[in-house]
């Protein structure tokens, strides 16, 4: 399996670098989406203090669905059992719920479409020195330092990406950042399939990557539905769990 999944990615490359080379554009912050961030805010406020929710899911900080992996918590090569579904691959443990999710999402919109999944650190390696290039190219006032910085606001370095769990995918009606139609209520549907919107706006101070309409994470449902409903990161549940 993992020779055949490696050979497959490698096949993938080719087509992911192309969807995945567009700059990603970001659409200016509004009253109203500082007005959400601010709400989150105060609702993750009030459910870390109230630590002894009954309803907090009987869920570990290890457990296989919550694996954490961000610039804190960098991760070598972690070489999941992958499956595909449509054009991307992910962790064969969650291919129902994506297939399911997909197909739910197309339900609101018929243009809604996987973009990527899992990425090995290789590939990660490939994809972020392509877009500290392209920042680069783009601004020739702007040093490495200065690129990456502003290349980790929508992709991480290689062992610091979600993508490698295969736990993770991009879903949108455009293969543009921020920049979809029906985001919102496709965030609202995500939870019954186990899935979470991972970088929400106004989530940044915990999760140090600005708000991706696209990116959704695998976390199970019942994490999913209590992470959404009390406006949790993943690294703020994580802290509420290992507090229990
Ligand atoms: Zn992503």
């Amino acid at each position: 399996m993992g020779v055949v999944a490696i050979c497959a990615v490698a096949f993938l490359v080719h087509s992911l670098l192309k969807k995945e080379t567009a700059t990603p554009t970001k659409s200016t912050p509004t009253s109203q989406s500082q007005k959400s961030a601010e709400k989150a805010k105060s609702s993750t406020a009030q459910t870390s203090e109230s630590k002894k929710d009954k309803n907090l899911p009987d869920s570990k900080s290890t457990d296989w669905d919550l694996v954490l992996v961000n610039r804190d918590h960098p991760k070598e090569e972690m070489s999941p059992d992958v499956v595909q579904i449509d054009n991307i691959w992910v962790d064969s443990r969650i291919g129902d719920a994506t297939e399911q999710f997909l197909a739910a999402a197309q339900a609101i919109n018929p243009a809604e479409h996987l973009i990527s999944g899992y990425r090995s650190v290789a590939y990660q390696t490939t994809l972020y020195e392509q877009y500290v290039d392209q920042e680069m190219t783009a601004d020739p006032s702007l040093d490495r330092e200065a690129a990456e910085k502003k290349v980790q606001t929508y992709s991480q370095p290689p062992t610091k990406s979600e993508h490698q769990t295969g736990l993770a995918i991009d879903l949108s009606d455009v293969d543009s950042l921020n920049e979809s139609t029906t985001a919102e209520q496709v965030a609202a549907i995500a939870p019954e399939y186990g899935f979470v919107l991972r970088f929400p706006e106004g989530g940044a101070a915990s999760t140090g990557v600005d708000h991706e309409d696209w990116h959704f994470r695998y976390v199970g449902v019942a994490n999913a539905k209590y992470m959404t409903e009390h406006h949790l990161t993943l690294e703020d549940y994580l802290k509420l769990l290992d507090k229990k």
